[in-house]
């Protein structure tokens, strides 16, 4: 890819955005550390998360719900000023496909605009079966972050068949899991640094992940 310059304020067909795609159930620091590597790596000028709202590859799993999801996803990312969080997926009707999504973020960014669709590399290992994923892979580029350990081969396939619009990132930080924090809740184990203060308080007062 060719070497990036971040241009402060830039015309919009020069902007460069992030779109951050995940269930968060919940979100944890894990996350917020990708979309910042993210934004920094590949100069983005915002990244917005978008919380999932029915993901077509859980429909036989249970997920909090979304207005929980989205909250959580409002709490975490207040601080940063670069960071925007859309409910375009749960307000949607039906299942959520990155493609609409993708779409939708063109239509509001303008044909010019480079779209970095952010998530992990195990739901990126999947990509290959996603709704329209040629159109997909032609409207915006992919960041696939990993866990500490992850074996990079297990990508190999789809960096290949991606037309090297798939990048991975490396972040430490999501040693920090979702289903982590939901065993730990229901566990009453601590959750305490795992993610931001006002989602921990938020987890307890709504009753969530207590089993
Ligand atoms: P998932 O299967 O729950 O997660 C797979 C792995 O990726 C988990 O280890 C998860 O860790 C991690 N992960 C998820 N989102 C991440 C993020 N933004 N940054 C860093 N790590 C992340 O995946 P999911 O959350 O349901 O789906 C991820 C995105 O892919 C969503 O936007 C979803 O809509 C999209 N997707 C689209 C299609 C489609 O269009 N057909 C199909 C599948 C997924 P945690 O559990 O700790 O988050």
């Amino acid at each position: 890819m060719e070497k990036l310059v971040f241009i402060p304020n830039p015309p919009l067909g020069e902007l460069r955005v992030g779109i951050m795609g995940g269930t968060f159930d919940p979100i944890h620091y894990g996350h917020l550390v990708t979309a910042e590597a993210a934004r920094w790596e590949y100069c983005l000028h915002k990244v917005v998360f978008v919380p999932s709202g029915r993901p077509p590859h859980k429909k036989d799993y249970p997920v909090t719900a979304p207005h929980h999801r989205y909250h959580m996803t409002l709490l975490a990312t207040a601080s940063n000023p670069y960071f925007e969080v859309s409910p375009m997926e749960i307000e949607r009707e039906g299942y959520s496909y990155a493609i609409d999504t993708v779409l939708a973020f063109r239509r509001i960014y303008g044909p010019e605009a480079e779209l970095f669709f952010i998530t992990g590399a195990d739901a990126i290992l999947g990509i290959l079966t996603w709704k329209d994923v040629d159109r997909l892979l032609q409207e915006c580029r992919f960041i696939a972050a990993t866990r500490p350990g992850y074996q990079l081969e297990r990508l190999e396939k789809v960096l290949v068949q991606g037309r090297h619009r798939i990048h991975p990132i490396e972040v430490p930080a999501l040693a920090i899991s979702s289903t982590d924090i939901r065993w730990r809740v229901k566990n009453k184990k601590p959750i305490k640094y795992l993610l931001p203060e006002p989602v921990e308080d938020y987890i307890y007062r709504e009753g969530l992940y207590r089993g």
